[in-house]
């Protein structure tokens, strides 16, 4: 009899949060839950717990702490709420983490995992665009072991050879291009917030949904796979990819292709981080190739899609530049679903930031947090137009 793999998931109310569930609960003697996180959601916290019987539970505002702490009297899980208790529950002993909060938000909480040499599945890319440097380097020094569970890094992570990396050339990103992708500027202007998470391909939360309108999600990908792979800004490609079958590629120097493919459903990035080194059953819809008939491809447009341009201009400059790119992001998304300004605002205030807040070498985690508040700053402050009607 082999142990059950203890287990956190940090933001196990999000849609990652619910396709990590769903894999667990299909094999429930093959794990045993250890924490359980969310933002303020405590009614979905509370009844996944009941399911779950993990150690604790933990809620990132005291909001909802003594309805949680009511709907979980009787049982004996720990409940816990505010600033540190994320944290906390990252730090608790457990041999695998899912870090799937979404946002910069998670930044800490993930690191407490690494610094305890957790095995953590990775699918808060904001962490590394934010924090890449410092973050690489404390998985370095305490051992952990990062498993990318973004589908397009989960993907070159399963072709890409370790040991031969000088015979790499290039890594290529495959990217959806979003509900936009055909549409000109001028109808993009109207843009509401409904039609922008409305993806067409996958199903996920409302910021990442956003964020690959706009395709800076594959800016911050960009950034993601400069950290996590080692290479520079020129050998990492973006290829617009609509099916969103092929999840991304290597290119080996003799001129192999080396690709990873698969039906879009998050489950196959999961289930290969939940059981890596070995491969898990997932219950995805199969790959049908002759049905599909046909898989396109096209170059990214920089015109219409600049936040491709300012993802690469941050990476280029390094320091705090992507830490400023990411913080302006969340907040002109979270502006932009709030009905306040229009979609193309987005990377208007992202560039108005970038332009704005002193570039810095990245050196504390106290420096980057102070360089994200600033950001966070000056895109909240900034006046755009209303979004149209
Ligand atoms: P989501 O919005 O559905 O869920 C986010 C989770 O984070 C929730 O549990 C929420 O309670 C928690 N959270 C939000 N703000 C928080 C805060 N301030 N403090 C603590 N917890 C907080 O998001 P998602 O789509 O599951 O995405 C999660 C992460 O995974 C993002 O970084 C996203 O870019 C990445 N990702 C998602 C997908 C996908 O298919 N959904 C694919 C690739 C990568
Ligand atoms: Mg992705």
């Amino acid at each position: 009899m082999v142990a059950p793999r203890r287990i956190s998931i940090l933001g196990s109310t999000g849609s990652i949060g619910d396709s990590t569930i769903d894999l667990i609960e299909r094999d429930p003697g093959s794990y045993k839950v250890v924490a359980l996180t969310a933002n303020g959601n405590w009614a979905k916290l509370a009844e996944q717990a009941k399911r779950l019987k993990p150690e604790m539970v933990a809620l990132a505002g005291q909001a909802g702490y003594a309805d949680l702490k009511a709907a979980l009297s009787g049982t004996n899980i720990e409940v816990a709420a505010g600033p540190n208790a994320v944290c906390d529950a990252a730090s608790r002993p457990s041999d695998w983490v899912m870090a799937a909060i979404v946002g910069a938000a998670g930044l800490a909480p993930t690191l407490k995992a690494v610094e305890r040499g957790a095995v953590v599945g990775l699918a808060n890319k904001e962490c590394l665009v934010c924090a890449g440097t410092l973050f690489m380097a404390a998985v370095k020094a305490r051992k952990a072991t990062l498993l990318p569970v973004d589908s397009e890094h989960n993907a070159i992570f399963q072709v890409f050879d370790f040991e031969q990396k000088n015979k790499i050339r290039r890594i290529i990103l495959t990217a959806s291009g979003g509900p936009f992708r055909t549409w000109s500027l001028k109808d993009m202007e109207k843009v509401t917030p409904a039609q922008a998470v409305a993806h067409p391909k996958w199903s996920m939360g409302a910021k990442i949904s956003v964020d690959s309108a706009t395709m800076m999600n594959k800016g911050l990908e960009v950034i993601e796979a400069h950290h996590l792979f080692g290479l520079d800004n020129d050998r990492i490609d973006i290829l617009v990819h609509p099916q969103s079958v092929v999840h991304s590629m290597v290119e080996y120097c003799d001129g192999s292709t080396l690709a990873q493919l698969g039906s879009p459903d998050m489950r196959t990035p999961i289930a290969y981080a939940l059981g890596w080194p070995q491969r898990l059953n997932a219950p995805v819809e199969r790959l049908d190739l002759a049905k599909l008939g046909s898989l396109t491809f096209e170059a990214p447009d920089p015109i219409r899609f600049p936040a491709l341009r300012l993802a690469r201009a941050a990476l280029q400059s390094g320091g705090t530049a992507p830490t400023i790119l990411n913080a302006a992001n969340e907040v002109a998304v979270a502006r932009f679903l709030a009905g306040e300004i229009g979609f193309l605002d987005i990377a208007a205030i992202v560039e108005h930031t970038m332009d704005r807040v002193p570039l810095q070498s990245v050196s504390t985690l106290e420096d980057i947090m102070a360089v994200d508040g600033e950001a966070r700053r000056i895109a909240r402050s900034k006046n755009l137009s209303a979004a149209a009607e």
